[in-house]
């Protein structure tokens, strides 16, 4: 019978089949990183509230909406993480990196936490993973962290996949944008969602994503930031075109794009993935040059990114395939549990996957579930101390040496 418990709204359980190509793309993203020497790092799952606040921006839908906020015991308000950068600077400040070798460069995986509409490919609970590069203003390190996920996303195999590549320019040179382009707004605020418009002096670039015809009309006419970068910001995003062109990976300059967190300037990028629909972004991310003053450190420049699991998954729609057991060890007679037992922890011991029957079950319903279990072989025990090796791909069985069962499974793998 059912319960009549169920995981709550927008939240969702791995189940074992799903959770294998999940554990395949894990190791793919832990093996890339570790080879461009991005080292994981792990921080805790929820951080005072106001690290979110001032890291991410008190403008951005993510703070003024969709956090889990709740008071301890202690009536300190602390904030299931919605994303990783600010806890990643946070450590990176707490624990002195900005004395080591700079960048410091690391990465991360695991659940993120956002109260928004769930739909396909947006939940409250999801997971993601990132890497971020702390402590330098290179280019270098733009293109070496989009490479990053260009990368993961070939070595998976994920169709169709667009990276879309901006430019903020420097925290002053955007100040001075941003002024324009709430000009802009103003002059044409009756053509403007209402959304939109109560948000101009507060995140007025949020309205390059908005969806309503008035202010998509409006925004075509805006002013970009990409076509006007000059000096320094212009040679950076020239420099990191020309390391991602120098390294075959195809991109378009989109110069309305925009991210929803608060911190980034110069680089931003995003790569979705047309087999997506709605929620097409696979990851992002860009440099945030700022946040970790903001913070409360020294200025130090650092350039990341972040992409959701589910939505890479769900645009592989891949199922991995069970691994199947080496071996199952079945009794033809109940004097036999314990050697089976013992047999099995020996072929554990050994390397291999062995597994007995647990559930009381008749020679044939044992080796019924063996085939359920995709066991390549079954050794049967019998009560007169005498042993059969089953080949379950030929169906063929054999005699075997009672005194070797270890030795011929061994054999029979190599
Ligand atoms: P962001 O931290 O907002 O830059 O998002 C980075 C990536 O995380 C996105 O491109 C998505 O792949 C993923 N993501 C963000 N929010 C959600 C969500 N609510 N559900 C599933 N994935 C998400």
């Amino acid at each position: 019978m059912a319960s009549k418990f169920q995981a709550p709204r927008g939240t969702f359980d791995i189940l074992p089949e799903a959770a294998r190509s999940r554990g395949r793309l894990e190791g793919a993203a832990a093996a890339i990183f570790a080879r461009a020497g991005y080292e994981p790092i792990a921080t805790p799952v929820f951080e005072d509230t106001a690290l979110f606040e001032r890291g991410v921006g008190q403008s951005t839908d993510i703070v003024r909406k969709e956090m889990f906020t709740f008071e301890d015991k202690g009536e300190r308000s602390l904030t299931l993480r919605p994303e990783g950068t600010a806890s990643v600077c946070r450590a990176y400040l707490e624990h002195g990196m900005h004395k080591q070798a700079q960048p410091v460069k690391l990465s991360y995986l695991g659940p993120f936490f956002r109260h928004e509409r769930p739909q396909a490919g947006r939940y409250r609970q999801f997971h993601q993973l990132g890497i971020e590069c702390i402590g330098t203003d290179s280019p270098l390190a733009d293109a070496e962290v989009i490479m990053q996920l260009s990368d993961l996303l070939a070595e998976l195999g994920v169709p169709g996949v667009e990276l879309r590549l901006g430019s903020l320019g420097s925290l002053e040179a955007r100040r001075a944008y941003l002024e324009e382009l709430k000009a802009h707004l103003h002059a044409h605020e009756a053509e403007l969602s209402k959304d939109v418009r109560e948000r101009i002096d507060i995140n007025p670039l949020r309205a390059f994503d908005a969806d309503d015809e008035g202010t998509q009309g409006v925004m075509a006419s805006a002013p970009t930031i990409v076509g006007r970068l000059e000096g320094e910001d212009a040679e950076h995003f020239e420099a990191v075109k020309s390391l991602l062109d120098a390294a075959g990976i195809a991109y378009v300059v989109d110069p309305t794009l925009v991210r929803g967190l608060d911190y980034y300037t110069r680089t931003i990028f995003s790569f979705v993935c047309d087999a997506l629909g709605a929620q097409s972004e696979i990851g992002g991310g860009g440099r945030y040059d700022g946040l970790i003053e903001q913070l409360g450190g020294a200025p130090t420049p650092a350039v990341g990114f972040a992409a959701g699991i589910e939505r890479i998954l769900l645009a592989l729609d891949e199922e991995e395939p069970a691994a199947g057991r080496d071996a199952f060890v079945a009794i033809a007679d109940p004097s036999q549990r314990e050697r089976a037992m013992a047999l099995a922890v020996e072929l554990r011991h050994a390397g291999l996957s062995a597994e007995v029957d647990l559930a009381g079950r008749g020679l044939k319903g044992q080796l019924k579930h063996a085939d359920r279990l995709g066991a390549r072989r079954v050794l049967i025990l019998e009560a007169d101390g005498g042993a059969q090796l089953r080949d379950m791909e030929t169906g063929e069985q054999r005699p075997a040496n009672p005194g070797k069962l270890l030795d011929e499974m061994k054999e029979r793998d190599s």
